[in-house]
């Protein structure tokens, strides 16, 4: 065999690698050694197994320990393979005919064999082909050797090649050494220093000329610690059962998980420096790769507390915790954070969807199998629940709210916390909740995102508080500060909400973070100077930590020193911080289980799960008995664009989920008997694509001024099709994009070309059942009239179209309610059902829009079955027991169905404030078969009745109420009672 040793240096101290021609070394090639047995290790804590590289002989692989005294033995564990096989092409084996002859050595070590590897090499100048990637594990590894100990490389179609090293998917360093085709390539050494632990390192073959080619390698390389830095031991952080942080050798009381949290948090907080402090509230993003290795020299100095976590590479997680556990002075981890909001890779429907179904334990099951997922990614902390109240529909984030309702909301985000955090936040299948936007953030001006809200303290307490506070005494460990001021005030810097509310009044003892460089964003509303003005009032305020504004780190020192900000408030924020980071485990547990990461993984309980959201969240807002479709029915058309869609139907903050879904028309195909057919028409597409113009500078811009296009739109085709068919079901609604985040909306229309194609569908006169998709309630009057069933869908998620067939067709039935109710018409909003009676109800509505009515009220909804309820019977209250309100709910229909009772209350003289006309303070689920009747109690206790003061405390007034229990908020007889403390 042909032996050619060479050598390349790279330097990444500079961040910018750099190759230059070296002589060939001076010592002799490496060997790898495995011991096979105890009895023959050297020394130390080698164990049978271990692999191990040895220098300054000429040992022979197979050589036993013991060789020369000059030999230096270098254990292989500090490396991990990171893409063992090509990762631009497929493997072609040893033999050219068996897989099974790829093999990895050693994975988690340093020495890989691969069989034999097809890579297709780049059609350029030095075009190259990927072979096999590593990363190092242990930082004090930052300088190393890869030693190519064998190779095979032949090339087609290029006649030149050698091996050369690619860092961080730059183009491989040049110069390199080329082989002959055919040749070996046998002790090539590249050496390589200043590595950091998220470099990324690819052996490559490369090609001479210009010309596409087709490598064939099979390698041997060990990558090993230079004899310069091989000895050097990496600071043993992993003891048992204990992690030594700070690296002194003992187990300090931070570091010892028997210890209790608050002694953890004091130990730790009093060996920090102030400037470890303040990097404690930082909060930068991780995941664009461009910018991530300028974060290490912060990681270091402990300046980064938390990433926001915006991809999905276990390992990488695992590398920047590394950093962050070995390289900085305490090891203090680093805590991941995204926004899983309904779903991460299994997707439920919204909130506003799900709170539809009036069952909060389904959105705790729901965000129990999204903790799991975002923690199986590398997600510590989700952004949610959303306790945002949900008033008006322009608004484009009420997607993300559980409605309108703040005793309904309440509730179910306190279960979506439960959900989240389960009893142990620390839970490898849990994770910490973050409750947001505190506070005020839903009612901004117009409902336009990032306004202002002018909130009293009465409506902030009454209706814009209970949710937050509900889930705070759920256990939620962070809130996050919203974007908006209150009265003037921004949410960040609101001393009000963030210290006298939450923290002195509720005990609220987690962190907030604030939005996105909400802290900063106080000098554009023009409340702050600069941002070390920022970063002294969003602190002084309680907020805790800074997300994405960088505006702590270079400014608190300042502000410390000039006295502006104290250091028991620093120490404070600080302390909340790391109490969280205690709590989801992260000192005793800071990675994540690579292995375990599986996004593509579908789990088929997840999946039931999620369907059954779909058909509980789905409102039945009309239906003249064509659903569920007869079974006798031959010929369904499918019409609008949403009928054979993957991804429009998942909601905003979809992204992550990895599978394309199925499709409703894929869905209703094999739900629907064999014999019927199924004609699937798009029509016209979702929206239409706005006209460009060219500008005279040459920019390409938006026309306004001209009609968008759709190459969609096929009226005719719609038509025959609906022509054709006994019953029509028409997809339509808004696209993805159109709510969440920046999608607020001055008209609440269907989209695009859909309500002139819905016109021509209807004017056939079949009957149509109108699915309608939409992350908010849409003013579809003509969709209200003309269909003979709706079923308002919002956006369902992964299991969208197996949930709708399942409606559909009848195999589940629909049950659920309103959370926000439906306007008539745009004009109304922002319009709610717990509105005021006024001194003058009956007058002071439009001139111009005779209906002042919504046209379905909070908590309507219908069911393929009827029920029918009785006069409510109030049982006064005995000495122990409190009053209660009775009905009795008949199923009067011909199938079975879950009905949902809503009690009702109003308190008819309040001399604290004036109550709303309506307030929703119960509800339960029961289920009835045909004929059957059950009797559905509420007691009517000081908390079902009473409301917030204005100086925050829960009060019941004695005195006179109206009671009713009724199917929606618009039914039901009120009766009186009265209420006695
Ligand atoms: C949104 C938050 C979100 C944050 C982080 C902000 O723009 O308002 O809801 O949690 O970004 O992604």
């Amino acid at each position: 065999m042909k032996r050619i040793p060479l050598l390349a240096v790279l330097s990444l101290a500079t961040g910018h690698a750099a190759v230059a021609p070296t002589p060939p070394p001076a010592t002799p090639p490496p060997a790898v050694v495995t011991f096979a047995s105890q009895a023959t290790q050297p020394s130390g804590s080698q164990a049978p197994g271990d692999q191990y590289v040895m220098f300054g002989a000429n040992p022979q692989p197979g050589d036993k320990e013991g060789g020369t005294a000059a030999m230096n033995l270098v254990k292989l564990k500090d490396f991990s393979v990171t893409a063992p096989l090509a990762g631009a092409g497929r493997v072609i084996p040893a033999d050219l005919k068996s897989p099974d002859s790829v093999k990895v050595i050693a994975p988690g070590g340093g020495v890989v064999t691969t069989g034999i590897l097809w890579s297709r090499g780049k059609k350029a100048a030095n075009g190259y082909a990927d072979v096999a990637s590593f990363r190092i594990t242990n930082p004090a590894a930052s300088s190393f050797s890869v030693w190519v100990l064998d190779s095979t490389l032949k090339v087609k179609g290029n006649g030149n090649t050698g091996l050369a090293l690619r860092v961080n998917g730059g183009e491989p360093l040049a110069p390199c050494a080329t082989v002959k085709t055919d040749s070996a390539n046998e002790f090539t050494q590249f050496t390589v220093t200043g590595a950091s632990l998220t470099d990324d390192f690819t052996v490559t073959v490369r090609g001479e000329s210009d010309e596409a080619f087709l490598a064939l390698a099979g390698l041997t390389f060990a990558v090993l610690p230079t004899p310069a830095t091989a000895g050097k031991k990496s600071p043993v952080v992993e003891q048992k059962g204990w992690l030594d942080l700070n690296k002194n050798g003992s187990k300090d009381v931070y570091e010892d998980p028997a210890q209790p949290l608050a002694k953890r948090v004091d130990n730790l907080l009093k060996q920090m420096t102030q400037q470890e402090k303040i990097g404690q509230l930082n909060q930068l993003v991780l995941g664009d790769r461009k910018s991530d290795a300028a974060l290490f020299p912060l990681m270091r100095r402990g300046e980064v507390s938390s990433y926001i976590w915006t991809t999905i590479a276990p390992a990488l997680r695992n590398q920047f915790q590394r950093v962050a556990v070995y390289e900085s002075r305490l090891g203090i981890p680093l805590i991941y954070g995204m926004d899983m909001i309904h779903g991460t890779n299994t997707l439920f429907p919204i909130a506003l969807g799900l709170s539809c179904a009036f069952e909060p334990e389904l959105l705790e099951r729901a965000q129990a199998v999204s903790a799991r997922e975002a923690r199986a990614e590398g997600v510590d902390w989700v952004f949610a629940p959303m306790c945002d109240l949900a008033r008006d529909p322009r608004w484009g984030r009420v997607a993300e709210t559980c409605g309108e309702d703040p005793y309904l909301s309440a509730l179910c985000n306190a279960a979506q916390v439960r959900g989240f955090q389960g009893a142990n936040p620390a839970a490898p299948d849990r994770v910490a909740a973050c409750l947001k936007h505190y506070v005020g953030y839903s009612a901004v001006t117009g409902g336009r995102d990032y306004n202002d809200s002018e909130i009293t303290e009465w409506t902030l307490r009454n209706a814009h508080l209970p949710s937050f506070h509900a889930a705070v005494k759920a256990g939620a460990l962070t809130v996050m500060s919203s974007f908006n001021t209150i009265g003037g005030i921004p949410a960040v810097a609101n001393h009000h909400a963030l210290t006298e509310i939450l923290r002195d009044e509720w005990k609220f003892n987690g962190f907030v973070v604030s939005d996105w460089e909400s802290v900063k964003e106080m000098i554009k509303w023009g409340y702050a100077k600069d941002k070390a003005d920022c970063a002294r009032l969003a602190l002084n305020a309680g907020n805790d930590m800074d997300m994405k504004a960088e505006s702590y780190v270079p400014n608190l020192a300042a502000e410390l020193q000039a006295g502006r900000v104290t250091a028991a408030t620093l120490d404070e924020a600080v302390r909340r911080v790391l109490r969280v980071k205690f709590q989801v485990g992260l000192f005793d547990r800071p990675y994540v289980d690579e292995a375990g990461c599986n996004p593509a993984l579908k789990v088929p309980a997840d999946l039931a799960l999620a369907r059954e959201c779909v058909a509980k969240s789905t409102v039945l807002l009309k239906n003249s008995g064509v659903l569920p479709l007869a079974k006798e029915t031959q010929k369904v058309a499918l019409i609008g664009p949403l009928g054979d869609e993957h991804r429009e139907m998942l909601g905003c903050w979809g992204g992550r989920c990895s599978w394309s879904v199925p499709t409703l028309a894929t869905a209703l195909k094999a739900a629907l008997p064999a014999e019927t057919t199924l004609t699937v028409v798009k029509g016209c597409a979702l929206n239409t694509v706005p006209t460009t113009k060219t500008l005279q500078d040459g920019r390409i811009v938006p026309d306004p001024g001209a009609p968008g296009t759709d190459a969609d739109f096929k009226l005719e085709e719609a038509v025959q099709a609906a022509k054709d068919a006994e019953v029509v079901i028409m997809a339509v609604g808004e696209p993805n994009g159109w709510s969440g985040e920046n999608a607020s909306r001055a008209f609440l229309n269907l989209t695009g070309n859909q309500q002139i194609l819905f016109d021509a569908v209807a004017a056939t006169g079949k009957p149509i059942v109108t699915i309608v998709f939409s992350g908010r309630p849409l003013v579809l009057p003509t969709i209200w009239e003309k269909s003979a069933a709706v079923l308002y869908a919002w956006k369902p998620g992964s299991e969208a179209g197996n949930g709708l067939a399942d409606l559909l067709v009848g195999t589940m039935a629909p049950s659920a309610r309103l959370s926000m109710s439906v306007p008539r018409d745009v004009a109304q909003v922002p319009m709610f059902y717990n509105h005021y009676n006024t001194g003058r109800p009956r007058s002071g509505q439009y001139r111009d829009l005779k209906d002042m009515d919504a046209k379905f009220w909070f908590g309507y909804g219908l069911t393929y079955t009827t029920f029918a309820y009785g006069p409510v019977t109030i049982t006064p209250a005995t000495k122990g027991k409190p009053a209660t309100a009775t009905v009795t709910v008949t199923n009067t229909g011909k199938r079975d169905g879950e009905e949902v009772p809503q009690l009702y209350i109003r308190q008819l003289v309040c001399h604290e404030g004036a109550r709303p006309m309506q307030e929703l303070r119960g509800f339960k689920r029961v289920k009835l078969q045909p004929a059957e009747k059950t009797e559905v109690s509420f007691e009517l206790t000081g908390e079902a009745l009473g409301y917030v003061d204005r100086q925050g405390k829960p009060r019941a007034d004695a005195g006179a109420y109206e009671i009713w229990i009724a199917p929606s908020a618009q039914q039901g007889t009120p009766v009186p009672f009265e209420f006695a403390p």
